[in-house]
């Protein structure tokens, strides 16, 4: 493609709201521009990096037996009244009403329509097990929409959903989008890790994420030095400590805390170290206006999605309001404690083996030292609320954990018939009873995937595309070719010729200064790149250079093809 034939948009500075490198390049590149928040139009080059992220999903799709289809963005409410997604979804879901004042929403996801849609058209077990998937446009109103396309509100994802009799067909299934996704981020260049993965809102039990290790990336994943075990921290469970817990050695006293609210501030003034003082936070309990503590060492984080699904605490997990922490325990924020407490008491593994502790008193400006569960409170009731760490002992016994940064580019569920009950999409069995379908479903987000590849594919000139993203696989550049016809016409044959030849490549026949196009085609990421000059031309030689290295050579006009070919290939 001629440069006149695809827009190059470049920037030369960054734009000042763009956090994350991979933003930042998108938008200094020409890729996307921001209409408004969390909403991207994709520029002709950036699109063709879309695009081949596309052909990559499809084609591992296709080869996994998936059925391509496409359902409509808009979906009518009726589908996720029956589902009870319709309330339990919250201000994520963009709802609309049309001229009849309808209801509807965009999807932000399709189980709904795909479980209503097969339980209409697929009737008999031979027709099972059965995958379809589609590469559609997303909804999601995110609370807070960031890092350009890493987290936008409008986005592109691949949602596949799978039907079967019986689990075991399930799990052959979701063991081949297992693969499959390996293979479709494999092709892609990227350095990813699949983890086992809470199921959040969508419902259901296993389920795995895919993430992109990247410094930038939202989630923690927590993985083993020594096995395979690798979670999102969110589902990683924190051993309780194996030693016993050590013996009450000194007496319960109140001491005096001026002004010390922060674990950090009363641990300095106190000269102790944050694991020898227990916090205590209040949340909100699932019995209407109960209040539920929660109590984890000093050093250690909660770890929301843990505690809200034990039954006595409400979900999502809502801590209290200074008003309601003070009539539960009769102080304010920083100088709750257990001690004395009449309301229910979660403890975390590693805090209930803490011995001879410091925590807040229930009384302003004052903490208890030397404190002791079973004798100056009972015995705690024990659960896992806590992030694990680096070193925590891995769940499966083997090896120590690890704590990386990832980009979540992918999520695989097994949802079993969560929603084909709700939807009533059964099949006739072979039995000839009806039979209740059972449900998988795999997203890939698309456009996420473009940002987080930048992530890990950049260096200080701008990306250094992967060949399988690269919107061009190689660009032509010559030198002051308004000046030479001669020059201008070997450089449109050598363009001809590598067209001829299969090559996805871009001819830049802007004619900038051969410093200003070098400097958009580094920032772009074309990885590789000729050079066609008037001494090269006398001697029949073009240059060469390799974006991802920067190592430049230089070889025959007439070899071109072949030295390219064997550049691709590598
Ligand atoms: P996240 O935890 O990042 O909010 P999610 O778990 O809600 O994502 P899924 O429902 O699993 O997302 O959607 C499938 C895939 O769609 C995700 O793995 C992610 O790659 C992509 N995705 C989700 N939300 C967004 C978004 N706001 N912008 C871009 N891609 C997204
Ligand atoms: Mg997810």
């Amino acid at each position: 493609m001629r440069s006149s034939q695809v827009l190059i948009a470049t920037l030369k500075e960054t734009p000042a709201d763009a956090e994350i490198i991979s933003h930042q390049l998108m938008l200094r590149a020409g890729l996307v521009r921001r209409l408004a928040s969390g909403l991207y139009t994709w520029l002709p080059m950036g699109l063709k990096v879309l695009r081949k992220a596309e052909a990559i999903v499809r084609e591992e799709m296709d080869s996994a037996g998936a059925q391509e289809l496409l359902m409509p963005s808009i979906q009518p409410a009726e589908l996720w009244q029956k589902t009870g997604r319709w309330s339990k979804y919250g201000p994520e879901l963009l709802r609309l009403k049309d001229r009849h004042g309808r209801e509807f929403c965009y999807g932000p996801t399709h189980e709904e329509v795909i479980t209503e849609l097969v339980g209409q058209e697929v009737r008999s077990y031979k027709q099972l097990p059965i995958t379809f998937y589609q590469i559609q446009t997303k909804f999601r109103d995110e609370i807070r929409p960031r890092f350009g396309l890493m987290r936008a509100r409008e986005f592109l994802m691949k949602d596949a959903y799978s039907f079967h009799l019986d689990q075991k067909s399930l799990q052959k299934t979701y063991d081949a989008m297992f693969a499959a996704y390996s293979r479709v981020f494999e092709r892609m260049g990227l350095d990813f890790r699949p983890v086992q993965a809470d199921t959040g809102s969508i419902g259901g039990n296993t389920s795995h994420e895919f993430h992109v290790l990247a410094s930038s990336g939202e989630d923690a994943i927590a993985f083993s030095n020594q096995s395979q075990y690798a979670a999102n921290i969110e589902l990683a469970e924190a051993l309780a400590p194996s030693g016993e817990r050590p013996h009450a050695v000194v007496n319960m006293t109140m001491v005096y805390t001026p002004k010390k609210h922060t674990i950090d501030e009363v641990c300095e003034y106190l000269d102790i170290i944050p694991a020898q003082c227990l916090k205590t936070l209040l949340v909100q309990g699932s019995e209407e206006g109960s209040v539920v503590a929660l109590v984890i060492r000093g050093d250690h984080e909660l770890n929301e999605v843990k505690a809200e699904k034990n039954t006595l605490i409400a979900a999502p997990l809502t801590f209290c309001t200074p008003e309601q922490v003070t009539v539960a325990c009769g102080a304010s924020i920083g100088s709750i404690g257990p001690v004395g407490l009449t309301i229910p008491i979660l403890v975390d593994r590693a805090a209930a083996n803490v011995a001879n502790f410091v925590c807040g008193s229930n009384q302003n400006g004052q903490h208890f030292s030397g404190v002791n569960w079973a004798r100056d409170l009972p015995e705690p009731e024990t659960a896992d609320l806590r992030n694990v760490i680096a070193g925590d002992p891995s769940p499966d016994g083997e090896g120590s954990l690890e704590i990386a940064r990832g980009i979540e580019v992918g999520h695989i569920f097994q949802l079993g018939d969560n929603y084909s009950q709700k939807l009533n999409a059964n099949v006739l069995a072979e039995s000839g009873k009806s039979q209740i379908l059972k449900m998988g479903c795999y997203g890939i987000g698309v456009s996420r995937v473009v940002a987080a590849t930048i992530e890990q594919h950049h260096d200080e000139r701008g990306i250094t595309w992967p060949l399988a993203l690269a919107p061009f696989q190689v660009v032509l550049v010559p030198i002051n070719a308004h000046k030479s016809i001669r020059l201008r016409e070997a450089a449109d044959a050598l363009y001809q010729q590598l067209l001829d030849a299969g090559f996805d490549i871009l001819f830049d026949d802007r004619g900038q200064r051969p410093g200003v196009a070098f400097a958009d085609m580094d920032l772009i990421g074309i990885p590789h790149r000729l050079i066609l000059g008037e001494r090269g031309l006398d001697n029949g030689m073009v240059e060469y250079k390799c974006r991802a290295d920067g190592n430049e050579s230089e070889f025959p006009i007439v070899d071109v093809v072949e030295e390219l070919r064997k550049r691709l290939t590598i």
